[in-house]
């Protein structure tokens, strides 16, 4: 089973496509096999594995960079540099380095085209990482609006889906803390 598997997909082409340079044939050949490898799934982690340096297990990816990962008990998001995001119930972004653009000038550096949002009611959100930098998300939302949370995982339904449930699976996971967060702020301001 597994050596067929292999056949299936192998690994070498895995860790291509997960880079991004996996040629676009082989990722058409891929599209259109008939059968599909039932551990995908867990070639996939593997190869997101063997690419980081820290040791904790990667539960998903979320984006480029960050991960939902398992630390003791807990499970929160980490990027491929190593910096932690806290819980990954509560959004990442209020832990990452934010630079929000505001005005038409500020605007004008990253469009080339007329066609440009109105900073009168549009503001534009980068995030970066603060251990290495690398820009994490981008949106463009109404001014003052909350930071979107784009992606909070169902992990254990997924994990049970693909047939190995986690040991930690529980009914407290698949929410989302944001609020907590912002609201301890709020009362640490008040202080
Ligand atoms: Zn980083």
């Amino acid at each position: 089973m597994s050596e067929q598997s292999e056949q299936i997909l192998p690994k070498n082409k895995l860790r291509l496509l997960v880079d991004g340079k996996l040629p676009l044939e082989d990722i058409h050949a891929l599209l259109r096999m008939p059968v599909k490898d039932h551990d995908r799934f867990w070639k996939y982690l593997e190869v997101l594995q063997e690419r980081v340096s820290w040791k904790e297990r990667i539960l998903v990816r979320v984006s480029e960079h960050l991960y939902v990962v398992e630390k003791g008990a807990e499970r929160i998001v980490k990027c491929d540099c190593g910096q932690e995001f806290g819980d990954y119930r509560i959004n990442w972004k209020l832990s990452s380095l934010v630079y929000a653009r505001k005005t038409a000038e500020e605007f004008d550096e990253i469009f080339t085209t007329p066609n440009k949002p109105n900073p009168e009611f549009v503001e534009i959100r980068e995030f970066y990482c603060p251990g290495c930098m690398a820009q994490l998300g981008v949106e463009a939302v109404p001014s003052g609006y909350p930071f979107l949370f784009e992606v909070l995982p169902d992990i254990d339904t997924l994990y049970e889906w693909e047939g190995r449930p986690l040991k930690s699976a529980s009914k407290e996971w698949y929410v989302d803390l944001t609020a907590t967060q912002t609201e301890k702020w709020a009362k640490e301001e008040g202080k």
